[in-house]
């Protein structure tokens, strides 16, 4: 299985990051996890815009920066005749609809089927399988476990979330944990405040959840740094950069 950082900024950041989203792809097929405006770029510049692999997009919640790519994503999928899952909380799902009727994406419905999710529920694509769980943001948002069948292989992508033990229980023992770390340590009241994770939330979830490989996403203006001589032997964190691509 197939990781590809297709950016990684918050909606306020260095524009040179991109908005945070990630492609997995395995033999069977690819599945994309958020979709920020310029996402169908991003998966153009990365060498993965063929949307026929695509089987299934997770919006973790409704926030522009994880969403705006998406009306661009269906005028594709209906040019190369694609047909997607459109997977997410119920109130996300309705968010989009609204955004894709504001852009005046007509006939939608042949090329996006939306799947609406809620904690604990599974959702398996193409050999994909994934887990879902409900994670504290300002609005309601999802993390999700995305575990290759068979090979048991897998990685956990947060969305936007502060430090969740249920995000814990989800991403246990998988290889990857791919965290937002929007805020520095030093500004870990705000960062609550804003529903989102310091690098020290970021790196404790990784260590409890027993995770070998960590990659920091979502940052701010400046990249976060992480004083690595602290972190557990079995850990390794991984800077995230356009187009990284990790095989777990
Ligand atoms: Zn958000």
């Amino acid at each position: 299985m197939r990781v590809v950082v297709l950016g990684y900024g918050g909606w306020v950041s260095n524009p040179t990051y991109g908005h945070t989203s990630i492609l997995v792809t395995s033999e069977t097929g690819s599945v994309l996890l958020d979709a920020g405006e310029g996402v169908f770029r991003d998966l153009f510049e990365c060498g993965y815009s063929d949307l026929k692999r695509i089987k299934a997009i997770v919006l973790t919640h409704g926030h522009g920066d994880h969403t705006l790519g998406l009306p661009t994503i269906a005028q594709f999928a209906k040019v190369f005749n694609a047909r997607l899952l459109i997977v997410g909380l119920e109130k996300t799902l309705t968010s989009l609809v609204e955004i894709l009727r504001a852009t005046s994406v007509s006939n939608y419905e042949c090329c996006l089927e939306f799947v609406p999710v809620k904690h604990g529920d599974v959702v398996e694509v193409a050999g994909i399988k994934m887990k879902f769980a409900e994670v504290p943001h300002t609005i309601p948002s999802i993390a999700v476990r995305v575990e290759e069948s068979g090979t048991g292989r897998c990685l956990t992508y947060s969305g936007d979330t502060s430090y969740s033990e249920e995000l814990v229980r989800l991403a246990e023992g998988c290889d990857l944990l791919m965290h937002e770390a929007s805020f520095s340590d030093t500004e870990a009241s705000l960062a609550r405040s804003l529903g989102h994770s310091t690098v020290s939330d970021c790196i404790r979830v990784g260590v409890e959840a027993k995770n070998r490989l960590i990659v920091p996403l979502h940052f701010g203006l400046e990249e976060p740094r992480i004083d690595l001589t602290s972190l557990p032997k079995s850990i390794t964190v991984v800077y995230p950069a356009k187009c990284l691509t990790i095989d777990v």
